[in-house]
């Protein structure tokens, strides 16, 4: 039978590369997002870094669904703008600003700027959250350059604008295979399967 996981999200894209990972490391399992819960709001993202965020968001869901939950929390930081927009992706420029203006900004703020001064990174901590045990984190990073402009229509947020010098493309360029082997959140799930294959199988 298995055992029910919820996805806390109700971000379509988001949870759809979450179960790509997770259905195929973990199989046999029960794969549910807050999709299957309407009724289930997502939490304000109230705390101080990409962990706290992610833990209110699993707790929450578990607090109201009873069932081992996940969620994570992802930003892109560049270094050239202080690590901006980092914690505050979602919320950069707006949060309703549509995203190629949105990454327009950081293509803007970045103009002049030779490639080995564009250097940037996506980073992804996911929660782990289940009744009555204390909340665990894992957290990955993939590095990346911000491209001269956008580029691509795979993937979500800002990844047309993220560069991958050793493949010469955006992440938007990348099937969703490829993108789940590189990527932020396909490093971080996997090492969340680990620690998910070991707890199954202590039964
Ligand atoms: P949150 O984790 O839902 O708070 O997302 C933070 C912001 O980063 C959102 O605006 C996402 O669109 C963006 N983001 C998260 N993951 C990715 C990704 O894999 N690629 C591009 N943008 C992302």
């Amino acid at each position: 039978m298995g055992r029910t996981f919820v996805i806390a999200t109700h971000n379509v894209k988001k949870a759809g590369e979450m179960l790509a990972i997770l259905c195929g490391t973990v199989p046999g399992q029960t794969w549910l997002t807050l999709a299957d819960y309407p009724q289930v709001p997502e939490p304000e993202e109230t705390g101080a870094t990409y962990a706290e965020n992610a833990a209110i968001k699993a707790e929450h869901a578990c607090s109201l669904t009873g069932e081992w939950c996940l969620a994570d929390d992802a930003g892109l930081e560049v270094d050239a703008m202080g690590g901006e927009p980092g914690l505050y992706s979602k919320r950069f420029a707006g949060e309703d600003t549509p995203f190629p203006e949105k990454m327009r900004r950081i293509l803007d703020r970045l103009r002049d700027l030779p490639e080995d001064q564009r250097t940037a990174r996506f980073r992804c901590c996911v929660s782990f959250a289940r009744p009555g045990q204390e909340t665990e984190i894992f957290e990955a990073t993939c590095e990346g350059r911000i491209a001269k402009g956008p580029s691509g229509v795979g993937g979500f947020g800002y990844d047309p604008i993220f560069w991958l010098p050793e493949l010469g493309c955006t992440m938007a360029d990348l099937s969703p295979e490829q993108k789940h082997a590189i990527s932020h959140r396909g490093k971080v799930l996997r090492l969340v399967a680990e620690r998910l294959q070991g707890l199954l199988s202590e039964g």
